[in-house]
């Protein structure tokens, strides 16, 4: 199921005049939804001694948003500089944050070190030596190779750039341990969009594994695994939900069956971004022109500036007109970006719509506005949140022209020629 009932009725229910007072096209983020996933999580693994969510910053970096995230209790899992700044600016700290970076340069670094630190999840051996200091805690992301198979999203774990290999994990934290390292986690991310726990909970084993062999190689213990990111969401109407208990419970018997082992167990982190806040928004759109040529068009008045995931991988997300309920139709739903992929949906069946409708584009929650982009000169819209009282707050404003050509305002600066 795409956005929940609840969520639709409270929206749907005040879908003009929130449109009329804001205008569109505009994103729409459900507090109420939000805080309930944030409970669930949390009473999923609950049984884990120290477990912890750091939302991936990057799913949806609104600090309204964040700041719900963090007043349930979660830190932030952030991948560059602007994400770290944002993180700090919300009163995060240290252990609070974990950098997941990737080739990730002098400034980046510095920048982590910055205001008391991070946690550090290094992307590759080389890293040990170029992070300007060691901090006492480190991780290392771990890419197992041709020990797992991919999840079908994310792809083979041989073809990903991501992390240290197999082979070379141990070694990654003497070296580490070298440089004044005495803190340790261990980090993997394999999955995106997974709706099958089983999946994490193998890799939540993995992980369990991986630091039973590393810490008997090096005489070490390890504070936290991380199993990353990547849980899934129900983004078109059959498709299952994944089961967050069962997750949770059988996770949790890992790390008893660890505990009864060894006498202690890491504690278990997450970054989750997608599940937290996904099914959470709506891009809301208004259709502008009919068009019939050899296919029926919705034309509306957001583009893939708004939303490029189905314009980039064909990701389907669905779509109600609230209050049409008349004779279906099949149509593609288009923005105004010159370029044919700018459709939000393809040969879809949809209530005959008429210009002025609203068009709900479910589960933009996560990866939505944050990889809107400028081309063709296209802006990026606003953000709304809606409130657990019912109130509705712009919670970042629509880009202007200004901001499109505020990169055109800078020094001139010009490198003379040879000879
Ligand atoms: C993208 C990403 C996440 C979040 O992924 P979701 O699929 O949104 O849960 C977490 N960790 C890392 C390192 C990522 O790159």
């Amino acid at each position: 199921m795409p956005a929940s009932a609840d969520f639709q009725q409270r929206l749907e229910s005040r879908l003009e005049s929130i449109a009329e007072y804001f205008g569109t096209p505009f994103h729409i983020y459900d507090e109420k939804g939000i805080r309930e996933t944030c409970t669930a999580v949390r009473a999923a693994f609950g049984g884990i001694e120290g477990f912890q969510e750091y939302f991936a910053v990057k799913a949806l970096p609104n600090p309204a948003v964040m700041t719900i995230m963090r007043e349930m209790g979660f830190g932030f899992d952030c991948s560059s500089i602007a994400e770290l700044r944002l993180s700090r600016k919300l009163g995060a700290r240290e252990g609070e944050i974990m950098f997941t970076s990737a080739n990730t340069s002098q400034e980046e670094y510095l920048e982590a070190a910055a205001d008391g630190g991070c946690i550090l999840n290094l992307d590759d051996t080389s890293f040990v030596d170029k992070v300007p200091q060691m901090p006492e805690l480190i991780c290392f992301r771990y890419n197992p190779g041709d020990r797992r198979t991919g999840n079908h999203i994310i792809g083979n774990p041989v073809e990903a750039k991501y992390g240290v290999a197999h082979d070379q994990i141990v070694e990654a934290y003497r070296h580490a341990i070298e440089r004044g390292a005495s803190r340790f986690g261990l980090h993997t991310m394999l999955a995106s969009n997974e709706r099958h726990y089983s999946y994490m909970v193998e890799t939540a084993q993995m992980l369990l594994a991986m630091v039973e062999w590393i810490s008997g190689e090096l005489g070490i213990r390890f504070e936290f695994v991380n199993i990353g990111g990547g849980l899934g969401i129900p983004y078109k109407p059959d498709d299952e939900a994944l089961d967050l208990t069962a997750m949770g419970s059988e996770i949790t018997a890992a790390f008893d069956a660890f505990r009864a082992k060894h006498g202690y167990v890491p504690k278990m982190f997450m970054e989750s971004g997608r599940y937290m806040t996904g099914p959470h928004g709506m891009l809301v759109t208004r259709a502008i022109n009919r068009k019939e040529i050899y296919r029926t068009y919705v034309g509306v008045d957001a583009c893939m500036s708004s939303l490029m995931r189905p314009g980039m991988y064909g990701a389907y997300h669905h779509i109600t007109v609230p209050g049409r309920t008349g004779d279906i139709e099949i149509v593609d739903v288009a923005g105004s970006l010159c370029e044919n992929n700018d459709k939000f949906a393809i040969q879809r069946e949809l209530p005959r719509t008429y210009d002025g409708d609203l068009l709900c584009i479910h589960d933009t929650g996560a990866h939505g506005i944050a990889m809107g982009f400028n081309y063709n000169g296209k802006l990026r819209p606003q953000e709304l949140l809606l409130r657990e009282d019912g109130s509705v707050e712009l919670i970042r404003r629509a880009e202007r022209l200004e901001d499109y050509f505020a990169t055109l305002s800078f020094e001139a600066k010009v490198m003379p020629g040879v000879g």
